[in-house]
């Protein structure tokens, strides 16, 4: 049976590489030892001194990682996964990047035989946790189809949407959608609970009609109780809404509510929230109030 690879074990990797390791023996790295070794004692598996040492052993391998530095430093650093990965092995990147990113780890990738895809996911801790992430692919269709079963232990949707580049590049229309939309929810939220409506009964109400969607569903009780620590943090949304503003220019696409937003979220990270969850949003709004 096949060997799979695990490389980055946070908030989304952690649980992701415990999936696969209920159907195949798996392998971790982690840049700090200690989460490998928590994930460990948790579930089966063995872990990777480095990236070089993991492509020695596994021919497919799931990054889970912070940015675009922290990929390029997995692939193709010094101690990275192609120095040693064997021709024909496959890379799934699920990191949030530029899409830039992906066609040049791609091109390096080839140049050496190995495959690589971009696979951004959505659905956050939680759907990382319960196995039920959506999967946006680019890259070559017969390598998308050879990792699809593995991919299945975690997520419940998964599509190949074109060529290399092209799952971050849908990756960013997400996170333009969701930024204006979080910010609309939290005027809503706000806005009822100034005209002392019961927020409860308003959202009973317009989560049956047009103005539904999975934040409100999701998020409208933790942001009216004013807590924000539910997994996808404002530096990682900053970061992602800073690539998605960057592609724009490129394509000459105007996206005026997500630089909006971005403004906002610069705001709460100069409140000290960094690591609050995107849905902050409606804590900047009334602080402002
Ligand atoms: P996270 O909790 O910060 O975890 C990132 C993990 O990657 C950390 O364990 C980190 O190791 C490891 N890492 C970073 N650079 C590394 C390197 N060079 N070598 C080995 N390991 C490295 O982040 P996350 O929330 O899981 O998010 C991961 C990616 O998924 C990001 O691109 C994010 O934008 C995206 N994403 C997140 C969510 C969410 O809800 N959290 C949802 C969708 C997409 P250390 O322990 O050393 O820091």
């Amino acid at each position: 049976m096949k060997t799979v690879g695990f490389i980055g074990l946070g908030v989304m990797g952690f649980p992701m590489a415990g999936h696969i390791s209920k159907a195949f023996p798996t392998q971790v790295y982690n840049r700090t030892l200690s989460k490998a070794e928590d994930w460990a004692e948790l579930y089966s598996g063995s872990i990777a001194l480095s990236p070089k040492e993991m492509g020695t052993s596994c021919e497919e391998i799931f990054l889970c990682v912070g940015n675009d530095d922290d990929v390029k430093e997995v692939i193709a650093g010094d101690e990275g996964l192609l120095s040693s990965l064997k021709s024909g092995s496959i890379i799934v990147d699920h990191t949030t990047t530029s899409a830039t990113l992906s066609r040049e780890m791609s091109n390096i990738c080839i140049d050496k035989g190995v495959n690589y895809l971009d696979a951004p996911v959505s659905g956050g801790q939680a759907g990382a946790e319960n196995a039920a992430l959506t999967i946006m692919a680019g890259g070559d269709k017969d390598s998308y189809e050879k990792v699809c079963e593995t991919m299945g232990h975690y997520s419940k949707f998964s599509k190949l949407m074109g060529s290399s580049g092209s799952g971050q590049l849908t990756k960013m229309v997400n996170q333009i959608c969701i930024a204006g939309l979080l910010q609309g929810l939290a005027e809503g939220i706000n806005f009822s609970l100034k005209s002392q409506l019961d927020i409860s009964d308003v959202i009973e109400v317009i989560s049956k009609g047009a103005a539904q969607s999975w934040q409100m569903e999701n998020r409208w009780e933790t942001m009216s109780l004013d807590q924000y620590d539910h997994g996808f943090a404002v530096d990682h949304m900053r970061k992602d809404l800073k690539i998605a503003l960057e592609e724009a220019q490129k394509q000459g696409a105007s996206l005026e509510i997500t630089k909006l937003i971005d403004g906002y979220y610069k705001d709460i990270q100069d409140m000290g929230g960094n690591r609050w969850d995107t849905s902050s949003l409606m804590k900047r709004l009334q602080n402002n109030d």
